[in-house]
């Protein structure tokens, strides 16, 4: 296939709310999932004559994520009013950091399939959530204040991205890091991780096109598809000779279509000036170095370290530091089995596998709920697997049953009598049964129809009841069926 002529150009803007106790500029609970209108106080709902008091872990966690970012983080910033009027937001205009964001110029790294690729980070800055409008068939539209004033902090990229992958393994990575280091639980379902998309396209080497902004993704799946729809739109109005025009636009998840929803403002239409209610935030060497100190070691270096201390593929690492539950569950596990590589590929391959076919409302989404099986149990199936005990079809059966109720399945296995045959006499009368019983494909085979031996393979294998070591049992057929014992 040759290139295609357009490249696309991507950056993207990511909301993540901060895992704080109380809201940003209030002393109201910060908890998802609450009644609506239950966690909120004059302050957060805007109510005259109140004034915002800053809460000090938003700036600790604001720092700490721009650190792991490998950002410069400043000694002081300062907030600014970002005015707009908009019915989930009361106050009409929306305390950000605009002149001077507490984070610049950092970077992380992905990995894709074309290999490693830096990402330049162009700012971290703090602000408040708005809150929420719910649209009741009955009720009507609704507002939920709950979200009102829940910290967020803002991560711009560069526009450094070039394709839907990297910027999934972009997002991935900022997940990861973010979730490491405790800032956030980053939970796109639950809107604690929220992305938009801007995309424009060129032709290689010409200056940058005019972007479109897509607001508000808030699964992989749909940053994926956005930027495939968008990325068509583009090349087609371009090639139809029509001039795009910069403006936000929304992709519906249903038609997988964008559709305008408005000219994109400029930064000066808001109107952003230093919020006169709040002084400068400041933060000492004391306090940085404190931070710095609590950050613990991020996705790269574990994945570093899983291939070197595990003997793990450079993919097997980047699967399992992908998310920080799944890299936690796998160092708990590890020292259970007797082959760490072989416990990493069950996991990334039949666990997998499982997750999603139990995740029936297709989220595409894990979390430690989504493996409700003992670290040491599943480092025994491992075991039971590398060490060719229990073949891996009797191995699947066993892992589906530990996600039903988790169980040891060594002792499973002894139970129900699953262990491996391998003993050779049992396996070659499995064999020789299948063979006399079935001449019609032992002719075929014979006459040059080699695909037929895994029916017979098939058959053998059920003699044994799904237990037989394959390996052999698969050389006891061919035995029989080249006639090495049979003339
Ligand atoms: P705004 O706040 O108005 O959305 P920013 O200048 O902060 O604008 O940029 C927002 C995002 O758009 C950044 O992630 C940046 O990398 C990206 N971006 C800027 N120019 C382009 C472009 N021509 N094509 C794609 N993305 C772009
Ligand atoms: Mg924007
Ligand atoms: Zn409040």
């Amino acid at each position: 296939m040759s290139k295609p002529i357009y490249e696309m150009v991507i950056g993207l803007e990511t909301h993540v709310e901060l895992r704080t106790k109380t809201k940003i500029f209030c002393s109201c609970t910060n908890e998802f999932g609450a009644e609506p209108n239950t966690h909120v106080c004059p302050v957060c709902m805007a109510l005259p004559g109140t004034l915002p008091v800053f809460n000090e872990q938003v700036l600790t966690y604001a720092a700490m994520a721009g650190m792991a970012t490998n950002c410069y983080v400043h000694h002081k910033s300062r907030f600014d009013r970002k005015n707009y009027f908009y019915p989930d937001l009361p106050k009409a205009y929306q305390i950000s950091q605009f002149y001077r964001p507490i984070c610049e110029h950092g970077h992380l790294n992905i990995h894709t399939s074309q290999g490693e690729k830096r990402i330049g980070i162009t700012r971290i800055h703090i602000e408040e959530d708005a809150g929420k409008l719910i649209h009741d068939d009955r009720l009507g539209t609704c507002l939920d204040m709950n979200r009102c004033g829940v910290p967020l902090i803002e991560i711009v990229s560069e526009p450094d991205i070039r394709s839907a992958e990297e910027a999934v393994a972009y997002l991935r990575k900022l997940r990861a890091i973010l979730t490491y280091t405790g800032v956030s639980d980053c939970k796109m379902n639950e809107g604690s991780m929220r992305c938009d998309v801007n995309l424009s396209i060129r032709k290689p080497g010409e200056p940058f096109g005019t972007r479109s902004e897509m607001k508000n993704l808030n699964s992989f799946q749909s940053v994926e598809r956005a930027i495939a729809a968008e990325y068509v739109r583009q090349v087609a109005a371009v090639e139809a000779g029509e001039t795009l025009v910069q403006e936000t636009r929304r992709y519906d998840q249903k038609t997988g279509k964008t559709s305008s929803m408005r000219r994109k403002e400029d930064s000066a239409d808001y109107r952003y000036f230093p919020d006169p209610d709040l002084p400068e935030v400041y933060l000492s060497d004391a306090e940085m170095a404190q931070i710095k100190a609590s950050i613990p070691a991020l996705p790269d270096e574990r994945r570093d370290q899983y291939m070197t201390d595990f003997g793990l593929t450079a993919y097997a690492a980047e699967q399992l530091t992908d998310e920080r539950w799944l890299a936690e569950y796998f160092e708990t596990a590890a020292p259970f089995a007797k082959s760490p590589a072989a416990l990493a590929n069950l996991i990334i391959g039949e666990v997998f596998a499982q997750i999603t076919l139990r995740d029936t409302e297709h989220t595409g989404e894990r979390d430690e709920r989504s493996l409700p099986i003992l670290p040491q149990n599943l480092a025994n199936l491992s075991d039971l697997l590398s060490g060719g005990r229990v073949n891996s079809s009797t191995g699947k059966k066993i892992l589906s049953i530990m996600f039903d109720a988790d169980c040891d399945p060594i002792a499973y296995a002894e139970a129900h009598n699953l262990f491996t045959v391998t003993d050779e006499a049992v396996l070659r009368a499995a064999a020789t049964k299948v063979l006399a019983q079935n001449p019609d494909l032992v002719a075929s085979y014979r006459g040059g129809k080699l695909g037929v031996q895994k029916a017979l393979m098939g058959k053998a294998m059920a003699e044994t009841r799904g237990k037989a070591d394959p390996e052999r049992l698969r050389e006891m057929l061919v035995e029989g069926l080249t006639g090495t014992d049979t003339e």
